[in-house]
């Protein structure tokens, strides 16, 4: 199986220079590690400050209602 390396790039919307976008087996295990989820888990709003925590995941979600 072909990484989908560009094709996955299409939908990706990390705004963090990274050489892991489009990667997602490799933005996986990196945020995983560190309990952590990849930014296509957030809105733009949340993306966009870089913290990737769990916390951060239910506070926005909890924002949302
Ligand atoms: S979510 Fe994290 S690992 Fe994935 S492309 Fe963005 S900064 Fe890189």
């Amino acid at each position: 199986m072909e990484c989908k390396k560009n094709e996955n790039k299409k939908f990706c919307n990390c705004t963090y220079p990274c050489e892991k976008k489009g990667i997602c087996c490799e933005c996986i295990k990196y945020h995983r590690e560190r309990n952590e989820l990849p930014a296509c888990f957030f809105d733009a709003e949340t993306e966009k400050t870089y913290d990737r925590s769990f916390e951060a995941f239910i506070e926005m979600h909890k924002r949302k209602g």
